[in-house]
This record gives C-alpha cells, sequence and structure tokens, in this order.
C-alpha cells in the first residue's frame, strides 16, 4: 500500500453474548480503491463495517478511520465519511427530497443535490414519506445521503441488493465516480459480479476472519485452477500430451473429440498444447481457456454449505 491506510484494523474481536461475530480480524484499506467485503450470511462483514463506522465497539483489536479512532473520536469523523446502512437511519415520516437537503445543510461542502436526484431516479418520489417509498428507493436515498456530504470515505452496506438492473447500473456508475474523484469506498456485497466490475480489492471473510485479500485478478489467479478445451480429431492418445505437461495437469478426452486440460493454465501450457498438436497433425477447431471467476473463488474458501 502506497500511503497509509484509510482503514486499519487488527486483530479486531466483537461478541454479542456467547456469540464470537468477529474473531480477530485483519483488514487494510488503501486510500482512492474501492474495497469488496465479501462472506457468507453472519460473516462478520456488518459487525465489521458498523464497528469501523464507530457504530459498535471493540472487544479486542483497534480499528482505525482516516488515523482516527471511530467512536471516541466520531465528531470528527462524521463530516469526513458517508455511510449506507442496510436499513433504517431515516426518521420514517421524513419526505425523501427534504432528508436529502436536510444531510447536504449538515456537510460544509455538499454535492449540488438536484442532479443527484436526477442520477439516481429519486425525483418523481421526492415528496414521498420515507416509509411508502419501495424497498429499492428507499435504498437509492440511502445511497444518496451517503455521498451527499462529499465525503473521502464511503461505507455501502449492499448497496444494490433488491435493486432493478437500472439503479444497480446508476449505482455502479456513482461508484465509479467517487473512485475517480479520490473517494475511498468500502462496500460489502454478495454479488460477485459487483465485486469483480467495481473494486481495486476484495476481502473475503467468514468465521469473522478474513480468509483471502487481494484484486479480483490476484484472487482468481491464486490457487484455483483452470481449463484449457481444445476440438480435435477423436481418441487421440493424450498419454504423450500429459508427459509434455507438468505433474499436476490432467487431460481427458470429455466427448468425442473434445479435449480438456485441467491445471495451471498459463503461456506455457497453452504452448506445449498447441506444439503437441501440431506434432501430432491435429488442428485444434476450437481452443478456450476459462479462468476461476470469484465465485468459484469464494467458494472454494468459504464451502458450498448454507449457513445457519
Ligand atoms: P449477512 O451477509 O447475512 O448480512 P454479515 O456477514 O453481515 O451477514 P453480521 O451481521 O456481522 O454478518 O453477523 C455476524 C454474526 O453475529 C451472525 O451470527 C449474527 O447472527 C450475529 N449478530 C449480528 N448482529 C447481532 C446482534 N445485534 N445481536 C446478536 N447477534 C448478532
Amino acid at each position: 500500500m502506497r500511503s497509509d491506510p484509510v482503514v486499519q484494523v487488527q486483530g479486531l474481536v466483537k461478541r454479542y453474548g456467547r456469540k464470537t461475530a468477529v474473531d480477530g480480524l485483519d483488514l487494510a484499506v488503501g486510500a482512492g480503491t474501492v474495497t469488496a467485503v465479501l462472506g457468507p450470511n453472519g460473516a462478520g462483514k456488518t459487525t465489521t463495517v458498523e464497528t469501523c463506522e464507530g457504530y459498535r465497539r471493540p472487544d479486542a483489536g483497534s480499528v482505525r478511520v482516516l488515523g482516527l479512532d471511530p467512536v471516541s473520536d466520531s465528531a470528527a469523523l462524521r463530516s469526513r465519511i458517508g455511510v449506507m446502512l442496510q436499513s433504517g437511519g431515516v426518521y420514517p415520516g421524513a419526505r425523501a427530497e427534504e432528508m436529502l437537503r436536510h444531510t447536504a445543510r449538515l456537510h460544509a461542502h455538499p454535492v449540488d443535490v438536484d442532479p443527484l436526484i436526477e442520477r439516481l431516479g429519486l425525483g418523481s418520489c421526492g415528496r414521498t414519506p420515507y416509509r411508502r417509498l419501495s424497498g429499492g428507493q428507499q435504498q437509492r436515498l440511502a445511497l444518496a445521503m451517503a455521498v451527499v456530504g462529499r465525503p473521502e470515505l464511503v461505507f455501502l452496506d449492499e448497496p444494490t441488493a433488491g435493486l432493478d438492473p437500472q439503479a444497480r447500473r446508476a449505482t455502479w456508475d456513482l461508484v465509479r465516480e467517487l473512485r475517480t474523484d479520490g473517494v475511498t469506498v468500502v462496500l460489502t456485497t454478495h454479488a460477485m459480479d459487483e465485486a469483480e466490475q467495481l473494486s481495486d480489492d476484495v476481502a473475503i471473510i467468514d468465521g469473522g476472519r478474513v480468509v483471502a485479500q487481494g484484486s479480483p485478478e490476484e484472487l482468481c489467479r491464486g490457487g484455483a485452477e483452470n481449463t484449457l478445451r481444445f476440438t480435435g480429431r477423436p481418441a487421440l492418445d493424450l498419454s504423450t500430451l500429459l508427459k509434455a505437461l507438468p505433474p499436476e495437469t490432467t487431460a481427458v478426452e470429455l466427448t468425442p473429440g473434445t479435449y480438456r486440460v485441467t491445471g495451471e493454465v498459463d503461456p506455457q501450457l497453452l504452448a506445449t498444447v498447441t506444439t503437441w498438436c501440431a506434432q501430432h497433425g491435429v488442428m485444434p477447431e476450437r481452443i478456450s481457456v476459462e479462468r476461476h471467476t470469484l465465485e468459484d473463488v469464494f467458494l472454494e474458501l468459504t464451502g458450498k454449505e448454507l449457513r445457519v
């Protein structure tokens, strides 16, 4: 990380009674980056984020946000961070636009409210009381309220959960723009494509700890095996190909004339396969490399069982 982390969590422990929700968690978020926090239900994401926001006090470990303590320095931090909660935090009778304008007035240098209303499609429901907004409208209002104060750091808890494709796209565009403007964004999500599309860094949490952190590319490259498929004549003798490939690689004929090579697929492996094809007079009609997705990596690290 080039500069000091904007969020630095070290050995965080948070318990609810006898339940340990966060269990020695370390997380560092670089300035101006988008970090996606992923994890199965109950992994401890919201608890971690709420501790960073100053809503929860750690039982052990340390949390620094913009170099400050989120609990004891909450007054100093309030104007510098934007928070989008999963729900609540808004007076149910307040009208949408009123709430947004009120939030803007609490900040020294807010963004223009009207364009924000426009781009998040809140114009038609501006006079609607919060409790009568649809779930998606409430989400969009919460997002607008999180960014209207021009914060240095924004926490977004599942910002696109339950949004229609248009609102999801508008939210993604807004997050990209925040990043371009140098704002640091920490978001939790269950949408792997969202994490892949938006984030510079991904932290996967399970059982209250970070089990992997890196860029989406790094996570997809590391550990997980990839696949190369090609087509050729049926019933090729793959034993000579296997001899030419690295030891852990497998090669099988899936259906007559369709072959799959599994292992660490890199340019060298691709060259070995095409050279072998050339030596055996095989013209691979189709050849494709399938990389593991973030979802594959996520399931590999956190298992496939449902969480109770
Ligand atoms: P989800 O993806 O379902 O939102 P999460 O990763 O955000 O989950 P948390 O909400 O942080 O997980 O919850 C972590 C654990 O702590 C869960 O087992 C949850 O039941 C428990 N928990 C969370 N909030 C409380 C609370 N206020 N009181 C008691 N237990 C809680």
